[in-house]
This record gives C-alpha cells, structure tokens and sequence, in this order.
C-alpha cells in the first residue's frame, strides 16, 4: 500500500446496455464488494460521443471516476483489467467497440512511459470525451505534463461530446 492519491479513470462502453454497464463497472470498482483500496471521491456526468476512428460502430457513454487511491500502478492497472473483463469487454477488432473500456488516466503525480501503463494517459490531454467529464468532478483539475483540463479542454472545443442529462451514475457511499 502507498500513500493515498488520486486516480481517474475514464469509463466508455458503446455496446449493450451502457448504462448498466457503466453503473455496474462503478460498482465493481468502488462499491461495497470491491477489495480496498480505492475509495469514492466524485463521478462525473455522462456524455454520449461519437467514436474516434475504427470500423463503423455506435456511440459511446462515457464517464469519469476520481477516487482516493492506495493501490501501486500495476495493482490499479490489474483492478480495472479484472472489471473490464467481468463485463466482458469484446476487444477481437483493435479500436473496434467495446462493452466497457476503462483508462486510466492519472495517478497522482505519476509519470511512467511503461507500456502496459503508461501515466498519464498518453491520449487523454487530446480527447474532449475524458477532459469534459473530468472537469465536470473536479473543476480544478491538472493533468501532470499537460496543465489545467480547463485548458486542454478549450484546445479541442471543436470536438463534441453531448452532455446526457437524463442519465446519471450514482457513486457508492463511502463506507465501502
Ligand atoms: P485499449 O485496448 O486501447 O484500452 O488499450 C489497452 C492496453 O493499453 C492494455 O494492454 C494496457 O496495458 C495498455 N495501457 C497503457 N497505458 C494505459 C493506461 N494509462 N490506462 C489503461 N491501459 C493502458
């Protein structure tokens, strides 16, 4: 275990019942039968975008997660892996759709160039899809190399991500 600092993690899910998926990836993630080690802090809103590149597809649900974290890089890679998996994520076609894809998109102040977990995000500073959501759950977010999301986020304006206000995720109570 380390000292505690922030992750956020980037949900989308373009196949099936998004909703419940997401919802049920929040759950699996920080809910009350999830192993210790992340605790709640915010989620965001959810937006519905457009996919970026791939074959023909649908659209995407996307969403933010902020929670306090203990957990080594690799052991939060390996937790949100294991989610990703129980929702039977479909990954036959790269960039192809995918019932529940989760990024990681920082962790504290970490910065890795590692492959399999490279922090931050390599893309996210680029995609209006993790920015917007993310500076909805917390509007003083910075992302480690890049700066203010407020910023990154004025950068890709032109993109488009349609907030879903009939749609919400709740997020676990913290006794979890
Ligand atoms: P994708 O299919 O685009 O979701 O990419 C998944 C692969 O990216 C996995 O093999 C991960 O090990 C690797 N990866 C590298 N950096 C990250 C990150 N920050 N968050 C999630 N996966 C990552």
């Amino acid at each position: 275990m380390s000292a505690e600092r922030p992750a956020v993690l980037a949900l989308g899910s373009n196949m099936g019942d998004r909703m419940a998926t997401l919802q049920g990836a929040v759950d699996a993630l920080l809910g009350p039968q999830a192993a210790p080690g992340l605790t709640p802090v915010a989620v965001s809103p959810v937006y519905e975008t457009a996919p970026v590149g791939g074959p023909e597809q649908g659209a995407y649900l996307n969403a933010v997660l902020v929670a306090a974290c203990t957990l080594a890089p690799r052991e939060l890679l390996a937790r949100t892996q294991e989610v990703e998996k129980r929702f039977h994520r479909v990954r036959e076609v790269r960039w192809g759709p995918r019932t529940l894809d989760v990024d990681i998109i920082a962790l504290g102040e970490e910065v890795s160039g590692d492959p399999e977990l490279t922090l931050p995000h390599p893309r996210a500073h680029e995609r209006a899809f993790v920015l917007r959501p993310w500076l909805d759950a917390d509007p003083g977010a910075v992302l480690p190399g890049h700066g203010p999301v407020a910023d990154l986020l004025a950068a890709v304006a032109g993109q488009e991500a349609d907030r879903r206000g009939d749609l919400h995720l709740a997020l676990p109570g913290r006794e979890g």
